[in-house]
């Protein structure tokens, strides 16, 4: 058995960050910025109106109520045509400009107008309810560094400042193949034997939720003429390929022999259970990940070797798995066997604002539903377990 940096480390060796590329900015979730992005002007770009109301000198307010003239109305969009003069305000909505010779805003709340007169019931300092130029961000300003992930917010301030292509690291296309004889794909009766695939289905949207490209690549026979094309068309097709199943010491595991006629493949037993047997390197360079068959597993293999190993593609700059130190709410007891122990866990935030972990349900790795009640995995290093209260680190899934 190997230590799980070590594997960790040699998987990402293997996984070249992709080219730059610009992509229009809907495109853009999820990846990650190539170079850094600057504003090209302010923004706001002038001082406007966080509130309706009207435009005034704050000096002519001093004494309210005060009665002044409406001399013009300013929507958003609109340009100011003329400067506010003393004794007078200019109706405007939020957004719109702050005309010349006003200082301060009051809100359509503290008014009362009749005719072309306003009555401005209540004084307001200078700046009242002005947002200035360049409030939010200044020209030439640093918005996002090289190795930024882009979400939904990031893509509003692209397009805020004139990016509408933006340059990122090239989106990966993963392709995700099942193998297995005893699968089957399809809501039809199970014949004694059978089971359904679901690690494929759960690995194309992992990747999904990633945001690379999840390719399905089909659920394969133990077959090794259509292993070996499978394997060779989506290592052509695809930046890396992701396997399930056929990695362990099966007789019909072709997948571990055909891997090791086309590709460069080391194959590992990892100091970490669930998700022991780990295969991974290239097929002409593509990255391979063969992670092991039963469904938890595969999953937990995921979040340790794949999916760091393609946020480096993705071009992350810190690619390595996060954790944090939560609080076991219940004893995690296991056996010293000389490796790590994911448990699938809930963690909830504590009153004392802490997470709080207790296991999410069977801890057999086919038993997938308490994956699907886990929102995190928790490190139970080897020995004899953690105890109710002790620190325990998480891994969140989601
Ligand atoms: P293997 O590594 O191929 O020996 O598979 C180990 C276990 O995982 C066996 O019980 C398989 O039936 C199961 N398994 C393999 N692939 C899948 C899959 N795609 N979906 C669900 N179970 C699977
Ligand atoms: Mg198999």
């Amino acid at each position: 058995m190997i230590p799980l940096e070590e594997a960790q480390e040699f998987v990402l060796s293997g996984c070249p960050r992709g080219e730059e590329t610009t992509v229009p900015v809907d495109e853009a979730r999820l990846l990650v910025t190539s170079t850094g992005l600057h504003a090209a002007g302010a923004i706001p770009p002038f001082d406007n109106t966080a509130m309706d109301g009207f435009a005034v000198r704050s000096a002519d307010v001093a004494d309210a109520p005060t009665t002044l003239r409406i001399v013009d109305t300013l929507a958003a969009g609109a340009a100011p045509s003329r400067a506010v003069e003393a004794g007078e305000a200019i109706r405007i909505m939020t957004g719109a400009p702050i005309p010349p010779g006003a200082d301060s805003v009051v809100m359509v709340e503290l008014t009362e107008t009749a005719g072309d007169d306003v009555t401005v019931v209540q004084s307001v300092p200078e700046g009242n309810h002005i947002r200035p130029a360049g409030d939010d961000v200044r020209e030439g300003d640093l918005v996002f560094e090289a190795g930024t992930v882009l979400d939904a917010a990031h893509l509003g301030v692209c397009t805020s400042i004139g990016v509408y292509d933006v340059p990122v690291y090239r989106r990966p296309r993963v392709g995700v193949i099942s193998t297995g004889d005893e699968l089957v794909d399809a809501p039809v009766p199970l014949e004694m034997g059978q089971i359904r695939d679901s690690n494929r289905h759960t690995l194309l949207a992992l990747v999904a939720a990633m945001g690379a490209d999840a390719v399905d690549l089909g659920l394969i026979a133990d077959d090794e003429a259509l292993i070996r094309d499978a394997m060779i068309q989506g290592a052509q097709s695809c930046d890396a390929v992701i396997t399930s199943g056929g990695v362990s010491m099966g007789d019909f595991d072709f997948v571990k022999k055909v891997l090791d006629e086309i590709g460069d493949m080391r194959w590992m037993q990892v100091a970490i259970k669930p998700a022991k047997p780990l295969a991974f390197g290239t097929i002409d360079g593509t990255p391979v990940f063969g992670l092991p068959g039963n469904p938890v597993s595969s999953m937990v293999s995921f979040e340790l070797f794949a999916r760091p190993g393609l946020r480096k593609m993705m071009g992350y700059p810190n690619p390595h798995n996060r954790t944090l130190t939560a609080v076991a709410g219940a004893n995690l007891p296991r056996r010293a066997d000389g490796k790590i122990h994911f448990a699938r866990v809930v963690a909830e935030a504590g009153t004392d604002g802490r997470y709080r972990v207790q296991f999410a349900g069977g801890q057999g790795s086919h038993q997938l539903s308490a994956m699907a009640s886990a929102n995190a995995l928790a490190i139970v290093p080897d020995g004899d377990g953690i105890s109710i209260g002790e620190d325990v680190q998480v891994l969140f899934t989601r």
